[in-house]
């Protein structure tokens, strides 16, 4: 029953597996307890003038939330890790942790459109300017720095449109300006793409999407490099974020099983993209794990796997009335946002107001697809017959 074996020597599967549970201090049981609380008890005044006992105040963790924690803090790399209610309140959790009155903050034009809604909304209010960069600028970034830029935030591939951009090369030039390198890596998760083993100081999950897995829980995660840990840890506590430990629960029984549905969701949307790249209606492809596709090389280098989530075109001259046709029509795949869980969805990309560093044509009508764990020839017989009738 108990591991010797060295745990910084495992495997990422094996760290799935075993990260963050210690049986023998459960009496045995495979997996920790849920822990409802909010009141911790002290055994005398002593111990709690001194705050020396591990456990002060349920705000601030219980062995549920450390367990999590712990888990992605191996799988990540982390000097630590923090939870948030949700992949946004992580973004905002992560951003507030790094800018001051004063700063400049660089965020990719491709982040996630609730990335962009938090950053025009809240940070001016705080004094940090924001400003969007062309995400392929990679190096480049630098003509973009100021005496006060203190935050890089990337995220690959970008949202909606699936473009990659050199994360190592941006944060290289980064650190040379002492910033902080944030990315937000929910496309891959933290099994196929390690942001901290290339220079990414605060590396950001929405737990809801992989982790949980299964659309039913709202979570977010924040793995800190040793320099933005501490900011973070801080910031966090001060601002009283914490996550029900029934929902951490369900985040760890998530990350369990991960390698195994992300293989799924890897061969099943490679399966489906091979059908639609033949289809008449169907222009390009944006998924950055084909060898088409002009991420794929950035892909290759920093990602050891892709997930359920990629998009497609339609070709120029569809009408907005033949791609909602499509959506209204398909049987298998549901109509919604929050993807990541067992099943296929499907959403017409819509860019206006999501777009200020790069150029966009104003005319694209674009799906996003997040293809499940359903057989793929069934995926296929739906999207076929949703396309015949858009397209008759
Ligand atoms: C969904 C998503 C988020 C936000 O996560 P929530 O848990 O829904 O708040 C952040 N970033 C990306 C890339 C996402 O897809």
């Amino acid at each position: 029953m108990k591991n010797n074996t060295s745990k910084s020597e495992t495997k990422l599967d094996t760290k799935l597996a075993h990260a963050g549970r210690d049986p023998a201090n459960f009496h045995g049981f495979v997996n920790p307890p849920v822990v409802h609380a909010s009141t911790v008890l002290y055994p005398d005044s002593q111990t709690l003038v001194t705050g020396s006992q591990k456990y002060s105040y349920a705000r601030r963790g219980n062995p549920t939330t450390d367990s999590l924690e712990d888990a992605l803090k191996e799988i990540e790399g982390a000097a630590g890790v923090k939870l948030a209610n949700s992949g946004l309140n992580a973004i905002s959790l992560a951003i507030l942790s790094c800018v001051k009155a004063g700063d400049h903050i660089l965020i990719a034009d491709t982040a996630y459109g609730p990335t962009r809604h938090f950053a025009d909304t809240v940070l001016p209010g705080l004094n940090v300017a924001v400003e969007y960069y062309d995400p392929s600028l990679g190096a480049g970034i630098k003509s973009l720095y100021k005496p006060n830029t203190t935050a890089v935030f990337t995220e690959a591939p970008g949202s909606l449109t699936f473009e990659m951009m050199d994360v190592p090369a941006v944060a290289a030039t980064a650190h040379e300006i002492g910033a902080t390198v944030l990315m937000d890596n929910t496309w891959a998760s933290p099994l196929y793409c390690q942001p901290l083993s290339f220079g990414v100081d605060l590396s950001i999950q929405a737990g809801t999407k992989y982790i949980v897995g299964h659309s039913d829980v709202m979570l977010g995660t924040i793995a800190a490099s040793e320099k933005a840990w501490d900011n973070l840890h801080k910031l966090h506590g001060a601002m009283g974020s914490h996550v029900a430990p029934d929902d951490v629960y369900l985040g760890l029984r998530g990350l369990r099983t991960l390698s195994v549905r992300l293989e799924r969701h890897e061969k099943n949307t490679a399966f489906v993209l091979n059908w639609l790249k033949d289809q008449p209606a169907v222009g390009a492809l944006r998924y950055p794990a084909l060898e088409s596709d002009p991420g794929y090389e950035i892909w290759k280098r920093d990602f050891s796997g892709a997930s359920g989530l990629c998009g497609f075109d339609f070709t120029k001259g569809t009408t907005e009335a033949q791609a909602h046709a499509f959506l209204d029509a398909l049987t298998l795949f549901g109509l919604g946002y929050s993807w990541g869980g067992f099943e296929s969805l499907a959403i017409p990309v819509r860019l206006k107001g999501m777009r200020s560093a790069t150029p966009i044509d104003p005319d694209l009508h674009a799906i996003r697809l997040h293809i499940g764990l359903e057989d793929p020839e069934d995926l296929i017989k739906d999207l076929e017959q949703s396309l015949d009738k858009a397209f008759k």
